[in-house]
This record gives structure tokens, sequence and C-alpha cells, in this order.
């Protein structure tokens, strides 16, 4: 450990804490050292457990203004509930019919844009893409409006169905 002599400032350089004063071989100044206060293991706990909870909330913050930032961009969700096989028995034909739900996640009234179901073979190529028209035309906050659609592709080349909403670029 480094000490330093009050009195004319030479330093010495010791290898343990003396248990009793130090006189300095400069000035002969003496002076005492404090004993090294050891960091109570209590406070230790205390200090990393408000670390945590520091990290924790800070942590929590992050998410919270994520999911913020992405209803701002994205108030209105589309999703599918169920798929259904609905057979036409006079032409013995099968097709696709999808239920599903347009919600609005944001705290304010949006008008709602066209939805688009698309399906996809087993190999993940989009077979069709079938636009319709929106189940509502406007959504209150936190509101939510069932739509059903029957798709016309045929149920042997689907294996996968996803519902997206109109963007821009549609
Ligand atoms: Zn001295």
């Amino acid at each position: 450990m480094k000490t330093v002599c009050d009195f004319c400032k030479t330093e010495y350089s010791l290898d343990a804490a003396p248990t009793g004063p130090v006189k300095c071989a400069v000035c002969g100044h003496t002076w005492t050292i404090p004993r090294q206060t050891r960091r109570s293991p209590i406070l230790v706990f205390i200090a990393a457990l408000c670390a945590l909870l520091a990290a924790a909330v800070f942590a929590f913050a992050v998410m919270y203004q994520h999911r913020v930032t992405e209803i701002q961009n994205h108030p209105l969700v589309a999703q599918l509930d169920d798929i259904s096989i609905e057979s036409d028995e006079e032409n013995g034909t099968s097709q696709f019919v999808v239920d599903g739900r347009v919600v609005n996640r944001s705290s304010q009234i949006y008008g709602v844009p066209g939805l688009v179901v698309i399906s996809y073979d087993a190999a993940g190529n989009i077979v069709a893409r079938q636009r319709f028209l929106p189940p509502a035309t406007l959504l209150d906050a936190g509101a939510s409006a069932n739509f059903r659609h029957t798709l016309s592709v045929p149920i042997d080349n689907v294996d996968k169905i996803s519902v997206e909403l109109e963007t821009q670029g549609d």
C-alpha cells in the first residue's frame, strides 16, 4: 500500500498496513494510517441487488418503448383464427375458408386497409395472393373486426396460408 507524509509529502510504499503510527524518515513527522474498512458482505449484496433491479427496470423500459414504437408503426394487425375446408357438393370441389380478425392495438381510431390472403405451397412459394375488402371501414381504439373469406385456389396446392394488411405498395 502507499502512504504519504502529511508534512513533507514524501511517499512511502508499505508491504502491509502498519499496526501503529508511521514516522517519516525525512522530516520525522508521525502519522497514523486509518485501518482499511472492509466492505460489509450485506452492503455488497444490497449494492448488487440494486444494480440488478436497475438493469431489470431498464430492460423493461426498453421493451416497453419497443412495444410502443411497434404499435405506432403497426397500429392494426391482421390475424388468422381458423382455417377450415368447405366442400361444394354440387361441383365436387373443396375450398379453404379462412376466419380471422383485424385488431386495432392503438389508442386512436384507424381506417382499415384491404386484406391480402397469401397461399403458399409446401416449398414456400406463393401460390396465390387474394385481396379482400376489409371487414370494417374504421376501427375504434382497441376494437377488432372479424372476417371470413373463401379462397379460390385448389386446396391440393396449398400448404400454408397467411393474412396481411394491404400496404401502400400492394
Ligand atoms: Zn515527512
